[in-house]
């Protein structure tokens, strides 16, 4: 599994459209609390934390011969995708793990379990955010067949994942007007959710011998 976070720009962007506190310096520091790094910490990462990362242990020629190719038409190889520079960026592979599925240490995180701010809700759905005057103020959810709301006294973050979180804003009536209108949805925030996902390339190599398979 390749350790990998969002680019600098994107959380700074989310601060400039006014979320305080998710630019790139904020979020910074429990990338790094959240990380083993094999390597020794840096300007851009820690030790000690419950995510183990390392550079991959086993050289494979395809990589080179790609990296190689890169640099031929321009690229230049940075030692970390997590730094400062993200245009001209090569992934030096950094890898979890000693080869064995990646885990995340779970049980560094058990003992969060027991905070009194803190419950969690298994087997449970969110249907809706609920909106005050535009602004997120609790959700909807449903468990066991009963609907449920919760308020929040500060802040809803939403992390359904890439296709459920806007799916969600959408379901509660924040999205692009016409095509909320079009699925009978009234429009409480006209708002391109999603209209400015980016189009990432994977580029995949596979190779296989007698010693090893890479990808
Ligand atoms: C095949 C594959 C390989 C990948 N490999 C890597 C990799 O090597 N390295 C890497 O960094 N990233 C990798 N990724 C990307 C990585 O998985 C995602 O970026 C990451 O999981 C996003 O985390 P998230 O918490 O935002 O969303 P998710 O991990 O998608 O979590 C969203 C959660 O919300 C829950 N949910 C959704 N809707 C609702 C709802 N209505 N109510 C309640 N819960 C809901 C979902 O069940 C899910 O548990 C990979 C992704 C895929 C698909």
């Amino acid at each position: 599994m390749v350790y990998i976070r969002g680019q600098r720009q994107d959380y700074d962007d989310w601060r400039e459209l006014g979320n305080e506190g998710w630019g790139y310096r904020d979020v910074l520091p429990y990338f790094k609390k959240a990380e083993n790094q094999h390597r020794g910490a840096d300007e851009f990462h820690g030790i000690g934390g419950p995510i183990d990362v390392h550079d991959q242990f086993e050289r494979n020629e395809l990589c080179d011969a790609f990296f190689a190719a890169a640099r031929e038409v321009g690229f230049r190889l940075t030692k970390t995708l997590m730094g400062a520079i993200v245009k001209a960026r090569l992934i030096t592979s950094s890898l979890p793990t000693d080869g064995a599925v990646p885990v995340l240490r779970l049980d560094t995180f058990r003992p969060a379990r027991r905070r009194v701010n803190l419950t969690i809700l298994v087997n449970a759905q969110a249907t809706r955010l609920l909106l005050q005057d535009r602004q997120v103020v609790g959700v909807e959810f449903i468990k066991d067949g009963q609907r449920f709301r919760v308020n929040a006294r500060r802040e809803v973050i939403l992390s359904a994942g890439a296709f459920n979180s806007p799916h969600l804003l959408q379901l509660s009536g924040i999205g692009p007007a016409e095509r909320l209108r079009a699925s009978g949805i009234s429009v409480l925030h006209d708002l391109s959710v999603w209209a400015k996902a980016s189009k990432t390339i994977l580029c995949q190599l596979s190779s296989t011998n007698a010693r090893s398979r890479s990808h």
